[in-house]
């Protein structure tokens, strides 16, 4: 700045400092801008890479990254990894998780998970604020100053929940996060993409755990997910396994000893395996040793060896790029470009199975266990206003709606709308003097709110009495660019207003938001049925009730006897048609009593019975 003035950077107006994190499974990361570009934050020890692996010792502070990561062989017990697999999720959501990883979950977790290291115990969000503020610490020191703003990424399929957690994570490690950012979209920016202004963009990522394929649509400078797929169980966690059994056999015959069962062992052989592997994607052979009570094993293995070895692995990450692709609705020849993420895609094998597929060269100028963290500084740098603005848009993973009379859902947001977005519905009262109104917020494809996600319920509480259907109540849903979604119902006539921001107690996987989708194709049919059973008998109660009042009124005794014998001869013929599934036949029963019931109706001073016959309801 060129101010004789002393400028106070301190002061509110200044420009902070935002950096970007990729906070990740295996691995994080903290990125900024620098005046040339995205630049990565060093460590102390000049690595950059800090493993998302976190020791909690009996007694002193807890320890983050590569030394964490070392006292897995020494100390597992005390060691947490893969927490990522945790964030935002219930006890129902892991099931399959606590099979694979060895997550030491404490008593009475069912609303929030809490993992357990000797005597403490610490909520998912908890350790990666652990992470994150490692991040924070080397950022400060590598600046010398204090850093308290971040974006940070999030896979793609992350949901409210997710989101909120790595929000709550971000918070709790003193971070503000302005802003949550889809891995893929990361990746893109690295690369500078949204300046091409038009065009389809995949994102394969092939991490330490997990395999995410995206497909973006760049369209005025604006990114739209069109579709995400992928494995939340693959990645090069898998080829180390492989390496390992295969070193195990060899071990065994030459030692004539099995070290499976030997924690310490196998975790020393796993290390070796990961070095091994790593070079392979530099050199074309290398030499795997492992030395263990004075024994010492060799081999050498070669690429060709080795490709052999790992080629059912890579194969499996094909299988879901075809899914994405249908999904996405384009063609391979209308990808215009693909983007290498995560450390596996170091592997020439990876590289060369993705360029026969999508019959492109794919990106990998950058690091691809930087391209996220680079991204999320380019974010930043839009946020800072230090880079020209860039809009980000991702797409809602599944419907979100509430319940209505009969346990129907109303959608207001629909699946794969773009974010962020907002819609706003009119809804009425059922009883008449009714006092407080439920909001049931429901996430699903389905049509019946039991077979959907329940995600928050709150009341508006205290409208005035009025009689049934007469409140007009707004129910607006809101979801922001980093995805929470809020609810607002607000009652018209009063101004009485409600609302919440959606934390829900759980989250969901990919596989189950996929399982969700396929389910509620699978029951479309059913559902439409039920639906329109659901939706006939509420309006039958609705008739019958009005119906009952009439009866009460004194309008009732002015009709002949041929009136009420009709009335009734139809209003038990709806009775018998209510209890049957034959939604026509309800709808035609309810149709002819309120053809007979017109007399009753003109000559009925209230109008509360056509005034009853408008609007949904809600319960
Ligand atoms: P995540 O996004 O899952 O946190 P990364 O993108 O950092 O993780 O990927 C970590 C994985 O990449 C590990 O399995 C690691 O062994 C693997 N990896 C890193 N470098 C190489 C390499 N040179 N060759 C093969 N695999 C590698
Ligand atoms: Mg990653």
């Amino acid at each position: 700045m060129s101010s004789s003035f002393q400028i106070d950077f301190s002061e509110a107006g200044a420009t902070q400092r935002i950096i970007g994190i990729d906070l990740g499974t295996t691995n994080s990361l903290g990125a900024f801008m620098d005046l040339t570009g995205p630049a990565i934050i060093p460590g102390p020890d000049g690595e950059h890479i800090v493993p998302s692996v976190v020791a909690i010792p009996e007694s002193g502070d807890p320890i983050v990254g590569i030394e964490a990561r070392a006292m897995l062989t020494t100390d597992p017990d005390r060691v947490i990894y893969s927490v990522k697999r945790l964030m935002g999720r219930g006890l129902d959501d892991v099931k399959e998780e606590l099979k694979l990883f060895p997550f030491r979950i404490a008593d009475g977790s069912e609303s929030v998970i809490r993992l357990t290291i000797g005597n403490k115990t610490l909520t998912p969000p908890e350790v990666s604020a652990l992470i994150l503020k490692q991040i924070k610490t080397n950022a400060e020191a590598f600046f010398n100053e204090t850093v308290d703003q971040a974006v940070i990424t999030v896979p793609a399929y992350f949901n409210d929940t997710q989101r909120q957690a790595t929000k709550d994570a971000g918070r709790i490690a003193g971070l503000e996060v302005l802003r949550l950012v889809n891995e893929p979209t990361a990746a893109a920016l690295a690369y500078g993409l949204d300046k091409r202004k038009e065009g389809i963009i995949a994102v394969y990522d092939f991490g330490g755990g997990t395999f995410d394929i995206s497909i973006l649509k760049l369209h005025n400078g604006i990114f739209e997910v069109l579709a995400t797929n992928g494995d939340t169980h693959l990645g090069g966690d898998d080829i180390d396994n492989l390496l390992i059994a295969v070193a195990l056999e060899d071990i065994q015959s030459e030692w004539s000893e099995n070290i499976r069962g030997n924690q310490e062992a196998v975790q020393i052989l796993r290390k070796a395996v990961i070095e091994a592997k790593e070079q392979l994607s530099f050199a074309p052979a290398v030499k795997l040793s492992l030395e263990w009570r004075g024994k010492a094993y060799q081999r050498e293995l070669s690429r060709d060896v080795f490709n052999k070895l790992i080629t059912p692995v890579v194969d499996r990450t094909l299988t879901p790029c075809r899914a994405c692709i249908a999904d996405a609705n384009v063609t391979v020849e209308q990808i215009n470009e693909v983007v290498m993420v995560g450390g596996s895609t170091r592997i020439p094998l990876v590289r060369t199975a993705v360029e026969a597929l999508f019959k492109a060269k794919p990106h990998t100028e950058l690091n691809p266990d930087e391209v996220v963290a680079l991204g999320a500084a380019v974010q930043a740098g839009i946020l800072s206003g230090d880079v020209e603005d860039t809009l980000l848009l991702d797409v809602t993973p599944l419907s979100l709606g509430i319940e209505t009379m009969g346990g129907v859902v109303s959608k207001l947001i629909t699946r794969n709308s773009t974010i962020p977005a907002s819609a706003m519905e009119n809804f009425t009262t059922a009883v008449d003097g009714q006092r407080n109104v439920l909001i049931h917020v429901l996430q699903g494809e389905r049509e019946m709110a039991r077979d959907c996600r329940s995600l928050a319920r709150f009341d508006l509480k205290d409208i005035d009495p009025m009689p049934a259907g007469l409140p007009r109540i707004e129910v607006k849903f809101l979801i922001d660019a980093n995805g929470i979604l809020s609810v607002t119902a607000r009652e018209t006539r009063t101004g009485k207003e409600q609302s919440i921001e959606v934390k829900p107690s759980y989250g969901l996987t990919d596989e189950q938001v996929e399982a969700m989708i396929e389910e509620s194709i699978e029951k479309a049919e059913a559902d439409f049925i039920e639906r329109q059973v659901r939706e006939a008998r509420v309006e039958a109660d609705r008739i019958f009730k009005a119906v009952d009042k009439g009866k009460q009124n004194q309008a009732w005794d002015t009709l002949s006897d041929d009136e009420r014998e009709a009335i009734q001869k139809v209003y038990n013929e709806l009775i018998l048609a209510y209890h049957s599934d034959y939604y026509d036949l309800i709808r035609d029963k309810i149709h002819e009593l309120d053809q007979v019931t017109r007399p009753l109706a003109e000559r009925m001073m209230n109008t509360a019975v056509s005034v009853a016959l408008e609007g949904t309801k809600i319960e």
